[in-house]
């Protein structure tokens, strides 16, 4: 076996510096919007105005302070009801 396949073999992946900028930044903004796993009573993302794809599982948040994937079964502070009509 060749070193560097060797090398390849037994290093395991690992997060790079974008990954932890990513992770930061990410991090900040579920903090700002309390954003949570799980539903908050009756809200969750997957009866909220801005949750794109109700039919989905994941689906896209277009509230302008998040646009970021999100779970049906998740939840934050800016949870808005959807309009009847
Ligand atoms: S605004 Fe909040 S509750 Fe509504 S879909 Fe986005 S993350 Fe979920």
């Amino acid at each position: 076996m060749s070193e560097n396949l060797y090398d390849e073999v037994i290093q395991a992946p690992e997060p790079q510096p974008v990954d932890e900028e990513l992770a930061t930044k990410l991090g900040h903004l579920a903090e700002d919007a309390i954003l949570r796993g799980k539903p908050y009573q009756d809200e969750k993302c997957g009866n909220c105005l801005y949750y794109l794809d109700t039919d989905k599982d994941v689906s896209y948040c277009w509230h302008p302070q998040l646009r970021i994937l999100v779970g049906d079964e998740w939840w934050c502070q800016w949870w808005e009801e959807i309009p009847a009509s």
